[in-house]
């Protein structure tokens, strides 16, 4: 039998109201004018062949894009695929890590590609350093590691980690992964220190989920090659090799999504026209600043992530003080008043909400939303 507990009638006064109410850390808010700069071209854009002209342009202007958003420097290559950061896993699983790798592991998603190398019969097990969640650990230079696999934002928790090459650790010895996906695009880093910073559309880059993109260094694409080279069998769908090949064409191995990659080429050329990532990561920062700034000054709200350092400029996850409100019953109250996605990350189990600040929310916005939740909290009291 199903329960459901009856939700209060509270309506949020229209002017009170964000002028977008998706606050979700994924997939997020796509702006409204990419889907309609979409639905613009749609005839001749939706069911049109994937390896003809009109959609190779677009793949390398998405290759470009990347470029240019991360300020790559000359000799890294973006190569994507389908399937998402989760594919990727594997795809990195069978073509980047030679013998063992190191993972940082802080929360949901940085412990899933963790556990997927655990069980992998043709690697040695890796070392995986767990923190608190809430927290992130810091990579150890350890012999025998040719991978050491980071998180630029744990999105389970609201996490970020500044991203350095393991103290005397050089990309001839052991390659440096970031699972960028909630983080690419928003916060700043510097890609000499990494080899593969991978991601995927539906978050920063507000497209749809579906793709893998991964930007990859010299140092990777030699390791790429040298375990192409080795004989190791994989999966062609999983295989780095063939889709490095691909992507130099401006295409995938299969079919993409091709709605999803247009909308990631709108996303990167607004993003790099408005000023690049300098400019995104300073609006999520302000974005954050509205955010944690609302939660400090708060009689029943704190920022989850205790060290202001650690705070994700994108995602943030906020503790209610269970006395003052159900944050299950508010996050629900809000949804029936049209702000969505603000539900806490569940297996994290605790009376919180977790907001998406990417920069394709408007930071008034987010303002706006601040208000709402002090609205509804007096109203549930
Ligand atoms: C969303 C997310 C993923 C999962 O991405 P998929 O494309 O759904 O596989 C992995 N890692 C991080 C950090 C994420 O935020």
């Amino acid at each position: 039998m199903v329960t459901t507990t009856e939700l209060p009638d509270i309506r949020i006064p229209a002017d009170l109201l964000p002028a977008d109410g998706r606050f979700g850390s994924g997939p997020s808010k796509v702006r409204p004018e990419a889907v309609e700069a979409l639905a613009a071209v749609s005839r001749s854009w939706l069911g049109t062949s994937h390896r003809q002209a009109p959609v190779k342009a677009v793949v390398a202007s998405v290759r470009r894009g990347v470029h240019e958003l991360l300020r790559l420097p000359d000799g890294y290559e973006v190569v994507l695929g389908n399937g998402g950061t989760t594919v990727f896993w594997d795809v990195a699983t069978f073509g980047l890590i030679e013998a063992r790798s190191q993972h940082l592991a802080f929360g949901e998603f940085s412990s899933k590609f963790a556990a997927g190398v655990v069980g992998a019969p043709h690697l040695e097990a890796p070392t995986v350093i767990e923190s608190p969640p809430g927290t992130h650990p810091q990579a150890r230079p350890e012999a025998g590691i040719d991978l050491y696999a980071l998180t630029h934002n744990e999105t389970s928790t609201g996490v970020a980690m500044p991203l350095t090459r393991p103290a005397g650790v050089g990309p001839d010895e052991a390659l440096v992964a970031v699972d960028a996906t909630s983080g690419a695009g928003a916060i700043e880093f510097d890609a000499t220190e990494v080899d593969v910073y991978y991601f995927a559309p539906q978050k920063v880059l507000a497209g749809d989920g579906g793709l893998w993109l991964a930007a990859c260094s010299p140092a990777a694409l030699e390791r790429i090659g040298r375990l192409r080279a080795s004989g190791r069998w994989c999966p062609p769908s999983l295989d780095l090799g063939i889709a490095l090949d691909n992507s130099r064409l401006d295409q995938t191995y299969n079919t993409p999504a091709l709605a999803t990659m247009f909308l990631l080429d709108e996303q990167l050329r607004w993003l790099n026209g408005q000023g690049g990532l300098e400019w995104s990561a300073q609006r999520c920062h302000r974005s954050a600043g509205i955010v944690y700034g609302w939660a400090e000054a708060s009689s029943y709200a704190t920022p989850f992530v205790a060290d202001p350092a650690q705070r994700s400029p994108v995602v943030a996850t906020i503790d209610l003080d269970a006395g003052a409100v159900d944050a299950a019953t508010l996050s629900r109250v809000l949804r029936a008043n049209g702000i969505v996605d603000t539900e806490a990350y569940r297996k994290l189990g605790r009376n919180q909400v977790r907001i998406g600040m990417f920069p394709a929310v408007e930071p008034d916005d987010l303002a706006t939303l601040c208000a709402c939740i002090d609205h509804v909290v007096e109203a549930l009291a």
